[in-house]
């Protein structure tokens, strides 16, 4: 079973697949750590994350064994992955690798579930369950904000809100996979939910589907 689970920046998408693989026995990527290695990869060799050649050369010579570097999670990593992913080279190069661990998922896992922002349309348009994840704009910000200040950094809301939504409208208006909702997604709007009603909503989701399937 390939769940896809896509959605703009801060909806909870990542708090929503690490709980429903532990749930379900299923391996999780969280590929926008793939978009952030690259832009940080970028970053380092001192290139701009918009230039193509630079963004595709690291795409292609990423090391994979290193996506849960706290580095990734830095504000300037998310910026930096979502110009490089703009680039068709960069989509290109990352998507046999997600589509294989979709395919293919690490054992014991008996299945997978990958989020990000093209999943259910473009890396596993077959997926048997595909939820799309969204909340306003400002609620997303509040909770971006909330976590980066647990984190110990000093942010404020507002800047906090014109990033994210500068990085949805890159993510949208790019030409190549954009941020869109799968024809057959489940749509979730979490504005109003808190994780514990997003996770059992998604879980009775995937019970009937799973259900569905093993007919
Ligand atoms: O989800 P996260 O905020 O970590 O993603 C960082 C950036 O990577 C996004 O803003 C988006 O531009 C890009 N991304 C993407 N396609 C994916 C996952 C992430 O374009 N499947």
């Amino acid at each position: 079973m390939i769940v896809a689970i896509d959605g703009p920046a801060g909806a909870g998408k990542g708090t929503l697949a690490r709980r429903l693989a532990q749930r379900f026995n299923l391996a999780y990527l969280d590929t926008g750590a793939l978009y952030r290695a690259v832009g940080v990869r970028v970053l380092e060799m001192g290139a701009e994350p918009s230039d193509p050649a630079s963004a595709a050369h690291a795409a292609r010579t990423l090391d994979l064994t290193s996506l849960d570097s706290p580095r990734l999670r830095d504000e300037d990593a998310g910026e930096a992955a979502s110009q490089v992913a703009a680039i068709p080279e960069v989509r290109a190069a990352l998507l046999d690798f997600q589509r294989d661990f979709a395919k293919n998922p690490p054992s014991p896992c008996t299945g997978a579930v990958l989020d990000g922002r093209d999943i259910g349309t473009v890396v596993c348009p077959h997926a048997e369950l595909k939820l799309y994840i969204t909340a306003s704009a400002e609620e997303r910000a509040r909770r971006r904000t909330l976590e980066l200040q647990e984190k110990g950094f000093d942010v404020i809301q507002e800047r906090v809100l014109a990033d994210i939504l500068g990085r949805d409208e890159r993510d949208r208006d790019r030409s190549t996979a954009p941020l869109a909702m799968a024809g057959d997604a489940i749509v979730l709007d979490t504005t109003e939910m808190d994780a514990d009603m997003v996770f059992d909503r998604a879980v009775v989701l995937f019970r009937s589907r799973a259900e569905q399937f093993a007919e």
